[in-house]
C-alpha cells in the first residue's frame, strides 16, 4: 500500500467518505503563494488554505518566531501559570481590536472562541440575574463552526441537520438580502426587528459574520444591516457578537468587517489568519462591561478552559503574525486584490453557468449554477497550477495577501476556465462548506 492509498483506506478528511473518498494530493512543502506536491508539481494555494495563511505559507518571521519560542518551552498549563507570548499577544490583540475589546480568552480553534463567546455571553446575563435569557438570535446562511454549539449558531437548513438531536433550538433572521455597495433597504432588518420583539428577553445576544458570511453563503450584505443590529440588540437588552474568524484581519478590506459599518459588538472572536495559518489558535475578545459582569456574578470565574489554551507556540507565532499586519498595508492589498479580480473576473456573469460574480476586498464568489464534475475540476487544478476548492456552488478565490498580480492573473485564468465548464452531472462530494 502506497502511503496515499493508505490515508485513502484510513484517515478522514474533511466533510469526506472513507467509502469513495474524493481525490487528494500529497503535499510536501508550501511557501509564499505555493504548495509544492510530493511529485514536485506546484500549485497557487488560491484559498490559503482555508483563509488562513494570509501573509503566505512558512512565513520566515513567523516560523522563526515559533522556532525561537520552541527552543525554551513548547506548552505549559494555562491554569496556573502565564508567559510571555500569551501577555504580548494579549497586549497586540487589544491594540489590534476595535476600541473597549480588551479582555482577552484564547481558544485553541475558531469553533471554541465561538463556544466560548456564547457562553460569555450567557453567563453575562446569568450573572445580571437573567438565566432565562439563554439564547442566541443568528442568521441565516451563517457559518460559526462544527462543534455542536457552533452547528447550533449555523445555518439551519444547512449541513448539520444530522445532528439536530444534539442542538438546542436558537433563533434565525432571515439572511441579509440587501448586497454590499447596493442601496441600503430598511425592510431588511425586519425578521432580526421582528425576533426582538418578539423573544428579546429570552435572548442572551445576537451572532452574526459581519458583511461577509462565508462558509455557508458567500455572501456579502449592507454595514447598515450591523448598525440595525446593534441598535436592535441594545434596544432588547441583548449583547451583539461578531464572528471575525473569516472576515477579520483585512480579508473584505479594512482590518475587521465591522469598519465598514463603524459597529463595535460585546464579543469578537478572531481566529484563520491570527497565526497566518501556521498553528492553530483563535481568542474571544468581550468588552470590560461582558467581563467585570461575569466576574461579579456567580460564579465569578468564567466557565471554560481549554487543555491547549495559549499554546506558546501558537501565540508566538500569533505576535509575529500581528507584527506583519502591522508592517504592511494590507488594506491596500485587499485593495489591489479586489482590483485585480473585478477586472478579470466581472465578465464571466454572461457565462451560461454562471448566476454571479461578487468581489470584496481580497474575495472573489463565482456563484454557478451547479459546480462543474469532479472530473473539470481536477483538470482546471491540474492544467493550471491553481488549488481551488470550489463548495456549495461556489467557485472562489481568498489568496495569500501578498500574491503578486501574475499569481492573482492565473488564479482568475483557473477561475474563468472552471466556470466556463457545463454542471456535473452529479454533485461534488456532499462537502457543503468549508
Ligand atoms: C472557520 C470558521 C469558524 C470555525 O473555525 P475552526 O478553526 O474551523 O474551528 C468559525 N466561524 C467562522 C466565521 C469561520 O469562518
Amino acid at each position: 500500500m502506497t502511503p496515499l492509498e493508505y490515508d485513502q483506506n484510513f484517515i478522514w478528511h474533511p466533510y469526506a467518505s472513507l467509502k469513495n473518498p474524493p481525490p487528494v494530493r500529497l503535499a510536501k512543502s508550501a511557501s509564499g503563494a505555493e504548495i509544492e506536491l510530493s511529485d514536485g508539481r506546484r500549485l497557487i494555494d488560491a484559498v490559503s488554505s482555508w483563509w488562513c495563511a494570509a501573509h503566505g505559507h512558512n512565513h520566515p518571521a513567523i516560523v522563526e518566531a515559533i522556532r525561537r519560542q520552541s527552543e525554551k518551552m513548547c506548552h505549559v498549563m494555562f491554569g496556573g501559570f502565564t508567559h510571555d507570548p500569551a501577555i504580548t499577544l494579549a497586549e497586540r490583540l487589544a491594540a489590534f481590536a476595535p476600541p473597549g475589546l480588551d479582555r482577552v480568552f484564547f481558544a485553541d480553534s475558531g469553533s471554541i472562541s465561538v463556544e466560548v463567546a456564547a457562553k460569555m455571553a450567557i453567563q453575562y446575563h446569568s450573572a445580571l440575574g437573567h438565566p432565562e435569557r439563554n439564547k442566541l438570535l443568528a442568521l441565516k446562511g451563517g457559518y460559526h463552526g462544527d462543534t455542536s454549539l457552533c452547528m447550533a449558531l449555523s445555518d439551519p437548513d444547512g449541513m448539520h441537520t444530522l445532528f439536530k438531536g444534539l442542538m438546542t433550538r436558537h433563533f434565525f433572521a432571515e439572511k441579509p438580502s440587501c448586497p454590499f455597495g447596493a442601496e441600503w433597504r430598511p425592510a431588511d432588518k425586519s425578521s432580526l426587528e421582528n425576533i426582538l420583539d418578539a423573544h428579546g428577553d429570552e435572548i442572551a445576544a445576537v451572532i452574526c459574520e459581519p458583511v461577509f458570511q462565508a462558509a455557508n453563503a458567500m455572501n456579502f450584505y449592507h454595514p447598515a444591516y450591523l448598525r440595525e443590529m446593534r441598535r436592535l440588540a441594545d434596544a432588547a437588552g441583548a449583547l451583539v457578537i461578531f464572528d471575525e474568524i473569516a472576515a477579520g484581519l483585512h480579508r473584505t478590506g479594512p482590518r475587521w468587517a465591522q469598519q465598514h459599518a463603524g459597529v463595535i459588538p460585546d464579543i469578537m472572536t478572531v481566529g484563520k489568519a491570527l497565526t497566518g495559518g501556521h498553528l492553530t489558535l483563535a481568542a474571544a475578545l468581550a468588552s470590560a462591561k461582558v467581563a467585570e459582569t461575569i466576574s461579579n456574578g456567580h460564579p465569578s470565574a468564567f466557565m471554560h478552559g481549554p487543555t491547549f489554551m495559549a499554546n506558546p507556540l501558537a501565540c508566538a507565532a500569533a505576535c509575529a503574525s500581528l507584527d506583519l499586519f502591522a508592517a504592511t498595508d494590507y488594506s491596500a492589498h485587499a485593495a489591489r486584490i479586489e482590483k485585480t479580480f473585478a477586472s478579470r473576473l466581472s465578465r464571466l456573469k454572461v457565462l451560461p453557468n454562471v448566476l454571479d460574480v461578487r468581489i470584496l476586498g481580497a474575495v472573489a464568489v463565482v456563484e454557478t449554477r451547479g459546480l462543474p464534475s469532479q472530473a473539470d475540476i481536477s483538470r482546471v487544478i491540474d492544467e493550471h497550477g491553481v488549488w481551488l476548492r470550489p463548495f456549495c456552488n461556489f467557485i472562489y478565490s481568498m489568496p495569500p495577501f501578498i500574491s503578486n498580480n501574475a499569481t492573482l492573473g492565473r488564479i482568475a485564468d483557473a477561475m474563468a476556465d472552471l466556470a466556463s465548464c457545463p454542471p456535473g452531472a452529479a454533485p461534488i462530494d456532499p462537502d457543503f462548506h468549508e
